[in-house]
């Protein structure tokens, strides 16, 4: 691709493939960000967009909120780190009493930390297996939870994060997720929330000992597989199975927490309590922070040096986390995702009763999937027409990426300004309408890959 408009970019990415392994992308458009404030991103060219990526949602604050780059310098001028392993220090301890008390469950927790979503995970498997003594984990298919071993292992989405490196970890079983949308026969919501629990019951009464599982992990709404929502009664039912079973039940809210859906936590749509949660990306509003808040009889007694990472909980992620708590407490932004949220889902509601090209949409506050597909009957996934519409939505001043080879990823921050977001829906339905009439061409695949 020649075009002036991105020569800077361009030649920053041409360079970064020089350098940087490509392992760790997944490549939509020549973008190379130099600045953001809000919902709005500036490249190394000028160009300026509206953001309805959010870092992959881990800015639900937006970019560089006043607030937490205040509190980030301050304590960048004070302390930077000294590891919380050996010694204390008392943005750690606020910001612990804090998650205790915004996470579900009215029971007395307990808080450790890491710096990615991931290793998160992997301490959960870690924490689990020793507080139950027992070796076995129930993951779901389609379920991403990170790249680190453990949380590779519990990710069943893509053959790339799995193919020649095993053995993966040991006794992780993962049983079929209900999507609605795609069911393996017809079904209704209720009966693929029963035919999903009976693949547990069935395995639980045959091939699986309940009694050697440590903990079941689910995303209440899977992120990457397509923001799949589970049927009501799927997430009850499993936690009931869990009681049943001495099991604990962990939410994984790493995509979904702080705020995405319109409630703090995604599991909270769900009328179900668990045990734990995972939290990571806009835990720290772009500072890498991640944390497992638990009930605090199975925290407590872990013994040291189980798991701690030197910058775990570094002072200035805590600082950022206390910010970013306080941001979305005063600015109201759970109540304002939900808001926001709704008019998204009306306005992409009308671009699916005009275009045969929407399958389906849907999605919880400011966290939608539009899902492309080739035919309205067959379902089938169409890829071409998610990368080409995110390519042009790029060219036309949108950030847009799409996961699951065809489900366009709504996950602006939260304080996007309405104008901003009914700008960004105008953007993608004119995207819709350039790919409709064949104006986007072929070539545009080579630079868009997606995942
Ligand atoms: N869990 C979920 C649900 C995620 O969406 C992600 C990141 N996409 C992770 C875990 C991994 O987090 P990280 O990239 O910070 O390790």
């Amino acid at each position: 691709m020649q075009d002036d408009r991105y020569r800077k970019c361009m030649e920053l990415v041409e360079e970064d493939k020089s350098v940087v392994a490509a392992a760790s992308r997944v490549p939509y458009y020549p973008l190379a960000v130099k600045r953001g404030r809000g919902a709005e991103v500036e490249d190394m060219d000028g160009n300026r967009y509206i953001d309805f990526l959010s870092s992959a949602a881990a800015l639900n604050t937006g970019h560089c909120h006043p607030r937490v780059v205040e509190a980030v310098k301050e304590q960048a001028e004070e302390l930077l780190l000294y590891t919380a392993v050996y010694m204390y220090h008392e943005p750690l301890v606020r910001l612990s009493r804090r998650l205790c008390s915004v996470t579900p469950g009215d029971f007395r927790k307990r808080v450790i930390y890491g710096l990615s979503g991931s290793d998160a995970n992997d301490g959960m498997i870690k924490l689990a297996r020793w507080y139950t003594g027992r070796s076995k984990i129930i993951a779901f298919q389609r379920s991403y939870h990170g790249t680190t071993y453990g949380a590779m292992t519990l990710s069943a989405l893509s053959l790339n994060m799995r193919r020649r490196m095993g053995p993966m970890l040991p006794e992780v079983y993962h049983f079929p997720s209900p999507d609605p949308y795609r069911t393996p026969v017809p079904m209704s919501e209720e009966e693929a929330a029963r035919y999903h629990i009976g693949r547990l019951e069935e395995a639980f009464a045959n091939y699986i000992p309940p009694e050697e599982v440590a903990a079941v992990i689910v995303e209440p709404i899977q992120g990457d597989a397509g923001l799949v929502i589970p049927p009501q009664g799927f997430l009850q039912r499993l936690r009931e199975l869990c009681d049943e079973h001495g099991i604990l039940f962990v939410s994984e809210e790493v995509q979904q927490g702080f705020g995405r859906t319109g409630r703090w936590f995604g599991i909270e749509h769900f009328d179900v309590v668990p045990d734990a949660v995972i939290l990571g990306k806009s835990i720290a509003s772009g500072m890498p922070l991640s944390a497992i808040v638990a009930r605090a009889e199975i925290m407590e007694q872990w013994q040291p040096p189980a798991h701690c990472f030197t910058c775990a909980g570094h002072p200035v992620g805590c600082r950022a986390a206390l910010a970013t708590l306080d941001v979305i407490e005063e600015e109201g932004l759970v109540e304002r995702s939900e808001r926001l949220g709704a008019r998204a889902m009306q306005e992409l509601g009308n671009m699916q009763e005009e275009f045969e090209l929407i399958g389906d949409v849907r999605g919880r506050g400011l966290s939608i999937g539009v899902d492309l597909v080739k035919n309205r009957a067959t379902r089938e996934r169409n890829t071409e027409a998610a990368a080409k519409i995110c390519y042009w939505a790029w060219q036309n001043g949108l950030i847009l990426s799409f996961f699951s080879g065809s489900v366009l990823r709504i996950q602006p921050p939260l304080v996007i300004a309405e104008r901003e977001l009914d700008t960004g829906l105008r953007i993608i339905r004119s995207a819709i309408e350039a790919y409709l009439r064949d104006e986007i061409p072929d070539s545009v695949l080579e630079t868009v890959k997606g995942w």
